[in-house]
This record gives C-alpha cells, structure tokens and sequence, in this order.
C-alpha cells in the first residue's frame, strides 16, 4: 500500500494503473476509520481492480463555529484499517496542497443544497462538491463510493456527476449501525456515556416512522409530529430537523405517494448526528 501526499504524485500512480487497463475504486473520507468505511472500501475492493482511499478534513466544509479543529484523527489507525482491507493507495495531503494561497474556485450547487442539512449548514455542500471534484480530477476514479448514512450528500453527488458530465460511477452503500441500531459515524467519539445511551432516540424514532408507514400512515406531518415527540422526550436531544422529502429530489413531500426520505438531524449535547431511512412505497 502506497502513502501519497500529494496530487500530482497521486494523478501519477492512477495514470499508471489506468495504462496498464485497471479499473479505478475511490473511496473520499475525513478519516477515523470504522467499519461503515470499511463496508465502502470492501465494495469498492470487490469491483475495482484497484481502490483509493482518500482521508482529508476538508476545511472548507465546515462552518465557522463547528468541529473542524477537534473532528477525530488517527492517521496510524486508518493506515493499519486501509492495510487490512487490501487498499492500494491512501490519498493523505495537506491542506496546503488541497487548497493553495490564492484559491479561488468553487462547485456550487442550487436547490437540492437548500434543504436539510445545506439549511443548518450554508456553505457545507460547496465545500464537498468542491472536495470531490477535487479527488475527481486527481484520482480519475472509474467508480466512486458513498455512504447512504449521508443520505443528502449521495443525492448533492449523484446530481454533481450528471449535471457536469463527469465520468465516475457514484455508487450508495447502505447505512452501517453498532448493535443497538446508533449509525456508525466518527462524530460517536465526541459523546460521553450517557450521550451515547441518549444517542439511540435517533434510530428509534426512524424505527416509530416506519411502523407507522408499515401501518399505512401517509400524511408526512403525522410522521414527522410523532418523530418529533418522540425526539424531544430526550433531556439530551435537541432537533435540528425532522423531514419528509421525495427520496430523489429531496422536494418536501405532505401527502406520501412515492419513495420518501426521512431524515433527521439532532445535537445530542454539543454533539449533531444525523440518521435517516429511505422507504420505498
Ligand atoms: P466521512 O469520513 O464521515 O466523511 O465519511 C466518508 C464516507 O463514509 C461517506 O460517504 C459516508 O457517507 C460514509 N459513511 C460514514 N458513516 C457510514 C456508515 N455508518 N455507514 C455507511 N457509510 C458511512
């Protein structure tokens, strides 16, 4: 497994593997690896002849008063995970060498950005499609690996690639949960033991919306009320959001007729997490 710091070294390498008729895996992550990461890179590794994994924080997603100076790292750790699961290559660079003095060039993207979490967060989602572009043209993957687990994320991503005619295949791996159902995720780090029990009103409440889909409710508000309740018995949860969207156009949707999003955003403490559950009508 090969370390690269830098892009031009990196675009060197997969030019290499392309001439040589190697099909390309990307897998884009900020690191603190855990086994959601992994399930992506298995895929990737099981598709690809060769597989990337990128670990960068990248700063300009981040808000100006969230967790960018304390988000996790352990670059040792992940370099052991990516050796495990058979990665060719980790992209590791420098902010320095992702984001030069005088960085001027944005992808920015309208309307599916303005929802959910592009709400809470203005200036997240053009900080990622930014990033990923990025990785895009270093990396030239053939196919590229995100998790459903950031559910608006893929759909900001899918649209990027067809909207700019990129040439990677994006592909959606499904959400990876500890036992008790609490969605992997590096932020778990931040909660303390009892965050961590309060942590769960998340999943149960995703859980409580399903059966009440399963019990054949279609009128969103209903849902989203329930959730809601359910969330706010919490001492420790405070809503960011709790929405109903078209799983594709992420439009909200009151009267449920076709697939649908449910997705939440809660801070747990200080800590925000995010969960959500596709349901197919
Ligand atoms: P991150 O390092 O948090 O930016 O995540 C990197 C990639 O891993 C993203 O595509 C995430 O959606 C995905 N990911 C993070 N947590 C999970 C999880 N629990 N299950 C599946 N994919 C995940």
């Amino acid at each position: 497994m090969i370390l690269v710091k830098t892009a031009s070294e990196m675009k060197n390498i997969t030019k290499k593997w392309k001439n040589e008729g190697f099909q390309i895996g990307l897998v884009p992550t900020m690191g603190y690896l855990h086994e959601g990461h992994r399930s992506l890179i298995r895929k990737a590794s099981d598709e690809n002849d060769r597989v990337v994994v990128s670990i960068f924080v990248n700063p300009i997603q981040f808000g100006k008063n969230e967790d960018l100076k304390s988000y996790p790292r352990d670059i040792d750790h992940d370099i052991a995970v990516c050796k495990e699961a058979g990665v060719d290559a980790i992209f590791h660079p420098e902010t320095s060498e992702m984001y030069a003095d005088g960085f001027c060039t944005y992808v920015d993207m309208t309307d599916l950005t303005e929802a959910l979490c592009g709400k809470s967060r203005p200036g997240h989602f053009r900080g990622v499609c930014t990033v990923v572009n990025k990785l895009f043209n270093i990396v030239n993957p053939d196919k590229a690996y995100f998790g459903q687990k950031d559910a608006q994320q893929l759909a900001v991503i899918k649209r990027m690639v067809r909207d700019l005619n990129m040439d990677v295949e994006i592909v959606g791996c499904p959400t990876v949960r500890e036992a008790d159902g609490l969605a992997k995720s590096s932020r778990n780090a931040y909660l303390n033991e009892k965050e961590r029990k309060a942590a769960l009103v998340l999943y149960r409440s995703l859980l409580m919306a399903k059966d009440l889909l399963d019990g054949g409710e279609r009128d969103s508000r209903i849902i989203i009320e329930a959730i809601t309740d359910h969330i706010n018995k919490e001492p420790l949860a405070k809503i960011d959001y709790v929405e109903i969207v078209d799983a594709v156009s992420l439009k909200k949707v009151d009267r449920i007729a076709d697939d649908i999003l449910v997705a939440i955003a809660v801070f747990i403490g200080k800590t925000r997490l995010i969960d959500n559950m596709i349901y197919e009508i």
